[in-house]
């Protein structure tokens, strides 16, 4: 089955309101001249960006998404972002259950699925985050580590048109070491034949890989079999560089 490209851009907490809407304007005139030869394009700028750049550079040729949505869909949850309120601001897409939000605020991915089943609800699509840490890959347990993952965090409902799957490698991910082909490869195919189970479409589910994606690299990680795009963090923060992945993904 065909699936279109998507690279999507994960500015993390990065960008006040002058540069965030310069990055964004530059993403969306490079992407005006690419024209129907870029893959689907997605930026994830902070929360506190959404709205702006939602209202001052809506571009058809860039989708809008959430870094991260609370499970529920609204209430006494200070400092969190629901999903009804990303789909308010024009988002399409949040990603849920990234590594920095496993590691940093201790996300399981019974927590990584209820966020994804709220995104759902909300009529966003998730992009659902999943990746080995280093030691589990010395371990030999890289395998088994994104079966559990994958399992645990699909929301129920899943399906090609409303779930993304993003293979990030927990030791490629702002390190500047991205795995190899080889590594890519055997793990987006066990990826595809676990969806097989679970999801109904499961050839059209996308997956991404993340992890230090950048125009070096990308030809050759975008070449992979059942590579479907990239999520990309440090290199979506120059217009240039990520636009030369997303050319990269469409060659
Ligand atoms: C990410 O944060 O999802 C990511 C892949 O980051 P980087 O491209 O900087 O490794």
């Amino acid at each position: 089955m065909a699936r279109r490209k998507l690279i999507a851009g994960n500015w993390k907490m990065n960008g006040l309101r002058g540069d965030g809407l310069a990055l964004a304007r530059a993403v969306a005139d490079r992407a005006q001249a690419a024209g129907a030869a870029a893959p689907e394009l997605l930026i994830c700028p902070p929360a506190t960006l959404v709205a702006l750049i939602a209202e001052q550079v809506a571009s058809p040729l860039i989708a809008l998404g959430g870094q991260d949505c609370h499970a529920e869909a609204s209430g006494a949850h200070t400092g969190d972002v629901s999903a009804p309120m990303l789909a308010d601001l024009g988002c399409r897409y949040v990603i849920v259950g990234h590594s920095e939000r496993r590691t940093n605020h201790g996300e399981t991915s019974a927590q990584v699925r209820a966020k994804a089943e709220a995104a759902l609800a909300a009529g966003l699509a998730a992009i659902v985050c999943i990746g080995e840490t280093l030691a589990e890959r010395d371990a030999g347990r890289t395998l088994e580590v994104i079966k559990a993952q994958l399992a645990g965090s699909l929301p129920k409902g899943a399906s090609a048109a409303n779930v993304v799957v993003a293979y990030e490698p927990v030791w490629a991910i702002g390190t500047g070491r991205n795995a190899t082909a080889g590594q890519v490869a055997e793990v987006h195919k066990l990826i595809r034949r676990e969806l097989g189970g679970k999801v109904l479409d499961a050839d059209g589910v996308r997956i991404l890989y993340g992890g230090s994606v950048k125009p070096a690299n990308a030809a050759e990680l975008m070449a992979v079999p059942d590579v479907d795009g990239a999520l990309v963090g440090g290199a979506s923060l120059k217009a240039e560089d990520f636009m030369a992945i997303a050319a990269a993904a469409a060659s």
